[in-house]
């Protein structure tokens, strides 16, 4: 042994016992495991006492104490400050409450599923390490590709949300048109202004800020006018324009609003543009037979974007992105790296998640999408969005019923509403209102601007929003009012569940 071996030997055993404090025993796992479970089974008990938004911020800040070079805290503590300074400032999006933006979900088997993703630290970027991670995203996309209509054919990837799917698709749409920097001031883009903002992001982040940006004109229910569509492609293209990508939405995020899919599919198809359809929010209404018919036409889209953090109820993390033409997919994103070359496939072992995304290592997604379908099936998933279509309506129904002026009957799970005062600003009105149900907080919803005029916005779409959280809604807006000064003239609610104070 060489004489400096042994001293060498005992300091690397000094720092493997040192390091040892990352990788705890059964009886330490155990004891970590009932403190994260003792916490989550006392949140979701106390959730219906809860408020949905807390307007108190302060404790956020909280956080700054203790620091990681403090040196180790006992797992209660720590527990009691996350508690503290995040669950419980702001929003609760796990709460029934929350019915603002597009509530997300936070389905109990994907929270497990996640565990045992980062436990087994499975590979979802590779088929060749993970091929059954990877079989699992395949599954799990073609079962997505079935759900919206796509073919076998079609490919598609599991991102981070429906942002980064989005982009990944742009991406896709760009290389399919050959569009390169010296087009893209001429290349166009359509468009209503209610598009999410996230594709336009997507363009610029694609690179193609230059592109022209064109408006499509709005019907009364704010769905794309076809007829606007046809009359832009055809004005670019006496210009000598190169009109590239549509974009259509299954349901903004501002109202719902479904375009007239099957209409800009045939425009499309007519003017070979790239056809996106932005179904973050509306796609997976499609797993209802029913609503089939509102949806036809997504079939025929280039790209298609979902969000399971959405209508599939599933936490924050995961939107999927499902492109027609496989080839355009890996045209778009597949690359090559020397220290990755035993990786590369052998015939026949398909594609890696990596060769159809900006990302190569990645969270195991597909678990959390695959555990919470197989466990409970199907059919719990369409109960839950049909409900909330019917919820929707019902609130459509009693806020109009209390005096609101209403929006469009909801194509979807999103009614926006406005209260019209006697006299003064309804905008400064409808604004005062919302805040008052801020501080209210057993349940929270949102606003927005549509045509210049400020209004609520009341979103059904967490899993745990049942009729009494929508009724306690109602309670809570009509109290906001009277707050205000306003006694609503309308009818009260029928809230025989929904009078739960604080
Ligand atoms: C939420 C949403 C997006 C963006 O998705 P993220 O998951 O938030 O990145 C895009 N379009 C619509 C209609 C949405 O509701």
């Amino acid at each position: 042994m060489h004489p400096n071996s042994s001293r060498e030997r005992s300091r690397i055993l000094e720092l493997e016992k040192m390091a040892r404090a990352l990788d705890p025993d059964a009886t330490e796992r155990d004891r970590l495991m009932r403190a994260a479970h003792g916490y989550a089974q006392r949140l979701l008990t106390e959730l219906p006492e809860r408020p949905a938004y807390n307007h108190d911020k302060s404790a956020a800040a909280e956080l700054r104490q203790p620091q990681a070079d403090d040196g180790p805290q006992p797992i209660g503590q720590l527990i009691e400050r996350f508690d503290e300074s995040v669950v419980r400032p702001g929003l609760l999006p796990s709460h029934a409450g929350h019915l603002a933006y597009i509530p997300g979900g936070g389905l109990y088997a994907s929270s497990l599923a996640d565990y045992l993703a980062a436990v087994t630290n499975e590979y979802a970027g590779v088929r060749f390490v993970g091929p059954g991670s990877v079989e699992m995203e395949d599954l799990v996309l073609d079962w997505m590709a079935g759900v919206v209509g796509f073919p076998a054919s079609a490919d598609g990837n599991l991102a981070s949300g429906g942002s980064i799917a989005s982009l990944t698709a742009i991406v896709a749409a760009r290389e399919a048109a050959g569009l390169r920097a010296r087009d893209f001031d001429r290349a166009v883009v359509y468009a209503t202004p209610h598009i999410h903002q996230c594709l336009p992001k997507a363009i610029r982040v694609a690179g193609m800020g230059e592109t022209a940006r064109r408006d499509i004109a709005v019907d009364e229910n704010l769905r794309l006018c076809p007829r606007s569509l046809s009359e832009l492609v055809a004005a670019d293209r006496a210009q000598g324009l190169l009109p590239w990508l549509v974009l259509g939405s299954a349901g903004t995020a501002d109202t719902g609003a479904i375009d007239p899919l099957d209409r800009i599919a045939d425009i499309a198809e007519r003017e070979r543009l790239w056809f996106h359809v932005d179904a973050a929010y509306g796609g997976f209404f499609t797993l209802l037979p029913e609503f089939r018919p509102a949806l036809a036409g997504m079939e025929r889209a280039d790209s298609i974007v979902l969000d399971p953090h959405k209508s599939m109820f599933l936490p924050y993390g995961t939107g999927a992105v499902l492109v027609r033409n496989r080839d355009a997919l890996q045209d778009a994103h597949a690359y090559y790296a020397s220290y990755l070359q035993d990786t590369v496939e052998s015939e026949g072992g398909g594609r890696s998640p990596a060769a159809v995304s900006p990302e190569l290592t990645k969270h195991f997604r597909a678990l959390r999408v695959w555990l919470p379908l197989l466990l409970h099936g199907e059919e719990p998933f369409r109960a839950c969005l049909r409900e909330k279509l019917e919820l929707a309506r019902y609130f459509h129904r009693e806020i109009g019923k209390l005096g609101f002026e209403v929006g469009p009957e909801p194509d979807l799970t999103v009614v926006t509403f406005r209260w019209v005062p006697d006299s003064g600003s309804a905008n400064a009105f409808n604004q005062a209102l919302v805040e008052e149900t801020h501080r209210d907080g057993r349940v929270f919803m949102s606003s927005t601007t549509v045509d210049g005029r400020f209004m609520l916005r009341m979103a059904a779409l967490a899993f745990r929003t049942h009729l009494d959280t929508i009724d306690l809604a109602l309670e809570v807006l009509r109290q906001a009012l009277e707050r205000l000064g306003v006694h609503p003239e309308g009818r009260r609610p029928t809230a025989a569940a929904g009078g739960r104070s604080r």
